[in-house]
């Protein structure tokens, strides 16, 4: 054991650490006083304050040195607190107040302030130096609807220039100056709003004093409580400390012991929470009665829905009612509405939003590895040597990991590939992007993998031990056409081969997919490779290596877990299997349908034939967000009951008979399952507002309603009930969530898992499956008249359909979609920058602004989908996934010219 000395008691020392961490560990944390040191941020040693006196042998002779960037070494005695030390710190402090505002007492961060704590701790109680010159003529920064600045009590401690660089990434805050006039800069001296800041609020955080704050004044100490709950927008899972007083929500804050975000977020979770109390939010039951939408009490409603649910399942079958659920919701809700639709009306008709996202994630992965959930966790990427991103822009849907992926990108050496049409932000810093024609991501990855076999770079002991079905496979893919799949990729072979070989290579290698991935026809079959490039390298059962799907939505895990799926139950049994089957009926004491339910294209389509008569969706606007526009309102149209839950009247809530106001996630209970299989506790932070009921409560009240007893909404008692049925869920309870949840699978003893596919696969051997490339309907029965090929993307400032981000200030920052298009092909229309370009489909029109960049390929048009004024999924088109049916939102044939100037949206 190795020691070192802290007033000459000796201690034990980890290697790598610093003696200020040394000293933290074992002694007082607030010991040594510090102010340019921060959790999340490398040490610096700029400020001194966290000398301490080193000597190398007991009371010998002392250097003073700033112990937050001073690493420890054996023998080392620490003194922390001589009188040397003492006075030297109060001096420090002491010149740095020679010029920082004496107004404590009026400041924002008064009583939360860290320079105003060290300077207690170290006993200033006068400044002995004359007042000198100051910075009070620094303006204050208002400029932006959430970041401000007030320079003059800036005391250059550099936080902020370091958030924004180590954590996102971003650049935007430098120093100018030179002596007394170093000030910090926003992008080439520009306000806040003229930068290019990405408002994620870590500088906010990081700054010890209100020079850099936000103007719902974070570290203000106005807040009577404090409550952890999980982010309710993407897939990544943050941590959020959300300050309330009398009620009411003040500002939210990043926890520094978050595993997932370690005191970061982004603008959304940080920022944009002000639409839950935003007066559109529906505030009371409503019934549709002849085209109008009346107020009408709960019971009502609730009596309302269940006869008629019960008159629709007597004359027409349970089959004749569906349910959409919502990966908005909680694990708990989820879990109930898919044992509503089978234990109470009888049927299997139970689908959610994963189906339009990340349903051949979960298929392709099942099919490959047995278990249709990331394999690693985000803390991997410090450990991996290669990242492999296709099909996602993480830096603007999923903010966080996006920031930790450009980090390595840009500062590990290490290989990063990129597969996208677009050059994204990651795509700019990737050793390799590959940037393909939108459709042909099978065709590049069999391109991967036939230079990764013709190369003899396979992991031959893995494939042996571990694998099923190489020998077959190996020969499939060694009589692939290269010269076809170059051409309609549009990718040079050199820029494949040397990619596949940087992957195969690299001693440990993390694939990350999105949408661009699933949202294809052949969007399972791109799975089913990505996880075979695994198999065939492999990359996989250790830290650093795997297929880590990046979730769309914050609870798309949970809510296939739960069973929110027409095929698999809570826990994934195939309902269609007589062992399931008994299962779930002895489980639940009721006879549960063993034929396959809808999925939600099939519902739509089961509409419009008559077949479905009842439709009861759940934090969903289908109607902007699935594709076809036309087609999903007519089959609202054509459904005889439309009960909708929702925060808002939606695109949809116009088509609905029944509307229940729900509540959002700050204002109930329960647990999401992030994109890395962590169940998280989600704590109610406020009361629903009035009118509104959590979603889950909702649920059990018509439970009760239509005669099936359910004990009143708690996340204790859901879970508990949860745990019975879903196998990987056998160990978690509700109080041993704590502060950073458990991934699942969980023991029954509570032990959780990081990393999946250790010592084999659930399906017992990992199974290679080839798959040809093949040209989308989409393309092969328009492209002759549509000649160029539409892709969707998201932008950071908007979540989706926009439904709770336009409700915010964020759309201050982001006020309409836009249409990335090249240089030539705006030329050869000429369509210049902010023009409106109509877009026409073969199933409608619709006009965007035109954004011109070389961000897309000659010939590949790109657009954001977030406003419902452009209802861009009016041009979208049925084409699916051939195994999951996921709609091919990513390649759609357009036309295009420039509009004649009114904005309009039009159906064909
Ligand atoms: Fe929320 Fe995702 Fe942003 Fe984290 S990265 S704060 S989970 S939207």
């Amino acid at each position: 054991m190795k020691l070192a000395y802290i007033n000459n008691q000796a201690f034990e020392i980890i290697k790598g650490e610093t003696v200020l961490s040394f000293i933290k560990r074992h002694k007082d944390k607030n010991l040594v006083p510090t102010l340019c040191d921060a959790p999340n941020l490398d040490p610096f040693g700029s400020c001194r304050v966290c000398s301490v006196e080193v000597a190398l042998e007991e009371n010998g002779n002392t250097k003073t040195m700033a112990s937050c960037h001073t690493p420890i070494a054996e023998g080392q005695y620490i003194y922390p607190n001589t009188e040397a030390i003492k006075d030297l710190r109060k001096n420090i402090i002491e010149l740095v107040l020679t010029d920082h505002p004496l107004d404590c007492l009026t400041c924002e961060v008064n009583g939360n302030c860290e320079l105003q704590t060290v300077a207690a701790q170290v006993g200033i109680r006068e400044v002995r130096y004359p007042k000198g010159e100051d910075h009070l003529y620094r303006m204050k920064d208002l400029s932006h609807p959430y970041m401000t600045s007030d320079l003059s009590k800036c005391i250059n401690c550099y936080r902020c220039v370091r958030a924004c660089d180590e954590v996102q990434g971003e650049f935007v805050l430098s120093m100018s100056g030179r002596g007394f006039d170093t000030h910090i800069i926003k992008g080439l001296d520009q306000s806040f709003m003229d930068s290019d800041c990405v408002s994620c609020g870590a500088c906010s955080q990081a700054c010890p004093t209100s020079a850099i704050s936000d103007v719902f004044q974070s570290k203000a100490i106005e807040a009577t409580d404090t409550t952890r709950t999980i982010c309710t927008y993407c897939g990544v899972g943050c941590n959020l400390e959300v300050s309330t007083s009398n009620g009411e929500i003040l500002s939210i804050t990043a926890p520094y012991d978050a595993e997932v975000n370690q005191g970061h977020t982004c603008i959304k979770g940080r920022y944009a929470f002000k639409f839950y109390n935003h007066p559109d939010r529906l505030n009371s039951p409503m019934i549709n009665r002849n085209g109008n939408f009346e107020k009408v009490s709960w019971d009502e409603a609730y009596e309302y829905i269940a006869s008629r649910l019960t008159s629709i399942k007597k004359e027409f079958g349970p089959d004749s009612i569906a349910g959409i659920s919502s990966a908005r919701c909680t694990n708990e809700e989820n879990y109930l509405m898919q044992k509503f639709i089978r234990t109470v009306i009888g049927t299997n008709n139970i689908d959610g939003c994963a189906r339009v996202c990340h349903s051949p994630t979960a298929l392709g992965m099942q099919r490959t590895f047995g278990t249709g959930a990331a394999t690693n966790s985000i803390e991997d990427i410090k450990e991996t040597n290669c990242i492999m991103i296709i099909g996602a822009n993480p830096t603007d849907a999923h903010p966080v990991t996006g920031a930790k992926l450009k980090q390595f990108a840009m500062k590990s050496g290490n290989v990063s590939i990129v597969i996208d049409p677009r050059r994204t932000e990651l795509a700019r810093y990737a050793t390799h992007h590959l940037a393909l024609r939108p459709g042909t991501n099978v065709a590049v990855l069999n391109m991967m993998m036939y230079y990764i076999i013709s190369e003899g770079l396979v992991d031959k002991d893995f494939i042996k031990s571990r694998t099923e079905g190489f020998e077959d496979y190996k020969k499939e893919i060694l009589n692939i056409d290269i010269d076809k799949l170059e051409t309609v990729s549009g990718v040079s072979r050199n820029q494949v081969r040397e990619a596949a070989i940087a992957y195969a290579t690299a001693p440990n290698a993390m694939s990350f997919h999105g949408l661009g991935v699933t949202e294809h026809s052949q969007g399972t079959f791109t799975v089913i490779q990505i996880a075979d490039l695994a198999l065939l390298t492999g990359n996989i059962g250790r830290r650093g290596v795997g297929v880590n799907p990046l979730r769309g939505q914050n609870n798309v895990q949970g809510l296939a877990d739960m069973g929110v799926q027409p095929h698999q139950g809570a826990g994934y049994f195939d309902v269609t299997n007589d062992e399931a089957n008994k299962r779930y009926n002895e489980f639940y004491g009721v006879k549960v349908s063993n034929k396959i339910g809808y999925k939600i294209p099939e519902m739509f389509d089961a509409a419009l034939d008559g077949k479905l008569k009842a439709m009861w969706i759940i934090g969903e606007d289908i109607v902007q967000t699935d594709p076809n526009t036309q087609k999903v309102i007519k089959a609202l149209e054509a459904t005889d009951l439309v009960i909708l839950q929702e925060l808002f009247m939606t695109e949809t809530a116009k088509y609905a008979d029944v509307i229940l106001p729900g509540a959002s996630f700050l204002e109930k209970s329960g647990t999401f399952t992030n994109g890395e299989r962590r169940v998280q506790a989600v704590r109610q932070v406020v009361e629903p507002i009035e009118g509104s009921k959590p979603d889950g409560q909702i649920i059990v009240e018509i439970m009760n309603k239509m005669g099936h007893p359910q004990p009143d909404y708690t996340p204790d008692g859901m879970l508990e009930e949860i745990s019975q049925i879903v196998p990987f869920f056998e160990g978690i309870t509700w109080d041993r969530l704590g502060k950073n949840g458990l991934q699942w699978p969980v023991a029954k003893d509570g032990t959780d898992t990081q990393i999946l596919h250790k010592e084999d696969f659930k399906r017992g051997k990992g199974y290679f499956e080839f798959h040809p490339w093949e040209e989308t309907m989409e393309l092969q029965s328009h492209a002759k008249d549509y000649p160029y090929i539409l892709t969707t993307n998201r932008e950071l400032e908007h979540y989706n359909c926009g439904t709770m981000t336009r409700r915010t200030a964020n759309e201050e920052l982001l006020k309409d979609d836009y249409l990335m298009i090249h240089p030539e092909d705006a030329q050869e229309n000429l369509i210049t920058e902010g023009d409106f370009v109509c877009l026409e489909s073969p199933r409608g029109k619709v006009d965007v602004k035109a954004k011109i960049t070389d961000q897309v390929n000659k010939g590949v048009l790109s657009t954001t989908f977030h406003f419902p004024e452009i209802m861009i999924n009016m041009i979208t088109g049925d084409v699916h996934d051939s195994e999951a049916m996921c709609p091919e939102y990513k390649v759609v044939a357009v036309r295009i010219r420039k509009s004649k100037g009114k904005f309009k949206k039009q159906l064909v």
